[in-house]
């Protein structure tokens, strides 16, 4: 319905790839967060962990929330939308047109734009990033001692920890799981979001949420998704299409 950073509205995503592939191939559509957070919470570094949130870490800024184990939703599907949650009314203007949103505080644009001169080369946050080029640019800034790099990851880090007391306060969860390029730097975005965390928590107990680094990278919702098909088919194993066998030769 909404993807504000890649300016699609009401695109019929599934409808489309369904006309590409055919009509046998089972084609179902979910939000990154949520898929990364069900890959988190089956077999990630919060697995166990019932009550979890998961941010995205890319241009844009993404939530998957499970509470009591089950991925929440809300009426409309649109509960994972906290990259823009207002944390600063006088900031900059959002990729959904909005101002002062989470995701203008600690997505990979404000960490490049933040990183220095350079950092931001090549396409800008309206054209598809390659997070990963990005990234290593950045971690090879650090590695020289770059004020600025450094500095704009304690920012960050401070702006994590403001948006995750958000979170513990309206969710309680015992893990935010910092997924792509937060995972990158979660030696120094750690300390600072987990010290805002604890300033800004109202239950002193919700003080016991932590956040850790997830081991997917970028691949966490990729095994989400990969993992919600596999769930599919051990539920209802009549329900999917045997795929058409063709001689070898023709293979
Ligand atoms: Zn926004």
């Amino acid at each position: 319905m909404l993807a504000p950073n890649l300016g699609w509205h009401d695109v019929p995503v599934a409808a489309r790839l369904a006309r590409t592939f055919g009509p046998k191939l089972w084609i179902g559509v979910d939000n990154d967060a949520n898929l990364a957070a069900l890959a988190e919470h089956a077999g990630g570094v919060a697995a166990g962990t019932d009550d979890l949130v998961y941010l995205t870490g890319e241009v844009g800024v993404g939530g998957g929330v499970i509470l009591g184990g089950r991925l929440l939703r809300g009426a409309d599907g649109f509960s994972g939308e906290i990259g823009h949650l207002l944390v600063d009314p006088g900031g900059d203007r959002c990729g959904c047109g909005r101002v002062g949103c989470w995701e203008t505080k600690v997505g990979l644009a404000e960490l490049l734009r933040r990183a220095g001169p350079g950092a931001a080369d090549g396409p800008d946050r309206d054209s598809m990033p390659d997070p990963h080029h990005r990234i290593r640019q950045v971690a090879r800034r650090i590695a020289a001692g770059d004020q600025a790099a450094v500095t704009a990851l304690a920012e960050i880090g401070r702006w994590l920890g403001h948006g995750g007391a958000v979170l513990v306060n309206l969710f309680n969860p015992r893990v935010i799981v910092l997924g792509g390029y937060f995972a990158e730097f979660a030696d120094r975005l750690i300390p600072a979001a987990q010290a805002g965390l604890a300033g800004l928590t109202v239950a002193s107990t919700a003080r016991r949420c932590h956040f850790v680094a997830s081991h997917f990278g970028f691949t966490a919702a990729a095994r989400g998704g990969a993992g919600v098909v596999l769930d599919r088919m051990i539920e209802d194993p009549t329900g999917f299409p045997l795929a058409e066998s063709r001689p070898l030769a023709a293979v």
